[in-house]
């Protein structure tokens, strides 16, 4: 390949034999059908190689196609292309008076890649974000056309599919009234004292809630509540409310994050933490998260807390959220209320490494599902026996995909083919 593609934070440079951005879907119908490997690229957000389709393979960048949002206001729903960011969508949606369930943390990121992923926001009544998607439209290995809406039996694996299925080309989305969210921050929680039921209760007093830690000392640095302003105001006896604006990451300026202190806003402009003309987060960094059972959020919390002393050295931030159980069979959240568990390291894959090991040790016991476009070492063959329909998953994809063309080696890896 004559470009050198990264992802975002430039720890992965994808191996690739060409780079295509084609222009039209014909051209990409008939691209795919005339290449045995093929991934496509999204916004390149994830840290590790999911993304890659190998030194024989195709990168397929979707950023040249028609940007398509079409929103049908009768119906609720919107269709998206399959390059679009949460960016762009939210703000046609929003201008039509509508909005998205929830959104992650950035609004940089794309559409189909994100959902690709199992990528979330918080809130113990949110799913993750492929949650609002109704239909798929793929182009699959031989070039052809295939659609696939809920109530087919493949749905399952359509959505978070990690890019196994085919090129996404159009997602359609489930919409709801626009509505506005008020954003508090809150100072210092301890975990000392905390009972399962206080962290379900805490994780549930807004519509969305964020615990954040540096692990320095125990317990959590800051709460953000998002509270949607159709719902009632919460009080939060827990933590003390912070006196200004503040970013999540120490040291980083609070201009790059959505507006603070109660200002109600539209909702495409607090739910994420972090403004779509700003850097997200902070810039220089790797990721890692782990999801699992929310009943067991307290003691995962003090099993990390018990090697603090390891993971602070390295940690830019961690970052605990609330998932809503998902139906995707490759959702980290499938079939779980969930508690999301993330750390922002600092971009140094040699020290990082080992403290992630340490981690993945420390949340052994919890059924730990890694984001799976995040960075993680936990060997596939344990985490496969964490998705019970994963042998469903990867029957469909030989049956859609029969020789492997969308098979790179991390999906090779997670399927154990
Ligand atoms: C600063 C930052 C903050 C983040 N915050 C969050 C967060 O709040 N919550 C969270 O859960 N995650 C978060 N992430 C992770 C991120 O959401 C995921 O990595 C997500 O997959 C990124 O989407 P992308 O389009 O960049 O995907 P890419 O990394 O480009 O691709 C991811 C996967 O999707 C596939 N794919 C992409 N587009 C298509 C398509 N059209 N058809 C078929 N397959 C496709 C790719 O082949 C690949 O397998 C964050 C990442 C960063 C860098």
């Amino acid at each position: 390949m004559t470009e050198t593609v990264t992802n975002w934070a430039g720890n992965i440079t994808y191996a690739a034999k060409e780079l295509h951005r084609p222009h039209s879907l014909d051209a990409l119908r008939a691209l795919v059908a005339r290449s045995p490997a093929v991934r496509v690229l999204g916004s390149g957000h994830s840290f590790n190689r999911i993304a890659e389709p190998g030194a024989e393979g195709v990168l397929l960048s979707l950023a040249a196609l028609p940007p398509e949002v079409d929103v049908d206001t009768a119906a609720r729903t919107v269709r998206v292309g399959g390059g679009v960011r949460y960016a762009e969508l939210a703000r046609r949606v929003h201008a039509h008076g509508l909005a998205l369930p929830n959104m992650a943390s950035l609004p940089h990121i794309s559409v189909a890649g994100s959902v690709a992923t199992g990528t979330h926001g918080s809130g113990v009544g949110n799913g993750p974000l492929a949650a609002a998607v109704r239909e798929v439209e793929l182009v699959t290995a031989d070039g052809s056309a295939v659609v696939i809406g809920r109530g087919d039996a493949r749905f399952g694996a359509a959505v978070t599919s990690l890019g196994a299925l085919g090129v996404v080309t159009a997602l359609t989305l489930d919409l709801e009234p626009a509505f506005e969210v008020e954003q508090y921050v809150f100072t210092e929680l301890p975990l000392d004292g905390l009972d399962p039921d206080a962290f379900e209760t805490i994780m549930a007093a807004a519509y969305s809630v964020s615990l954040f830690t540096d692990w320095r000392t125990p317990g959590f640095r800051q709460v953000w509540l998002k509270r949607r302003t159709d719902q009632p105001l919460p009080g939060f006896p827990w933590a003390t409310p912070a006196t200004g604006k503040t970013h999540p990451v120490p040291g980083m300026p609070a201009v790059n994050c959505t507006e603070q202190l109660g200002v109600p806003g539209p909702w495409h402009e607090r739910l994420p933490h972090f403004r779509a003309e700003f850097t997200p987060s902070s810039g220089a960094e790797l990721q890692s998260e782990y999801l699992l059972p929310r009943r067991d959020a307290v003691r995962a919390l003090h099993a990390l807390d018990a090697i603090r002393a390891v993971v602070a050295p390295v940690l830019q931030i961690c970052e605990v959220r609330a998932v809503a159980a998902d139906e995707q069979w490759l959702s980290p959240a499938y079939g779980r209320d969930t508690v999301a568990v993330h750390f922002t390291w600092v971009a140094d894959t040699r020290a990082v490494l080992p403290v992630v090991r340490r981690v993945e040790e420390a949340l052994g016991a919890f059924e730990a599902r890694p984001h799976w476009g995040k960075v993680f070492t936990t060997p596939a063959a344990r985490v496969r026996e964490w998705y019970p329909r994963l042998g469903h998953f990867r029957a469909l994809a030989r049956e859609l995909d029969p020789a492997g063309t969308f098979a790179n080696a991390f999906v090779r890896d997670v399927l154990g083919d």
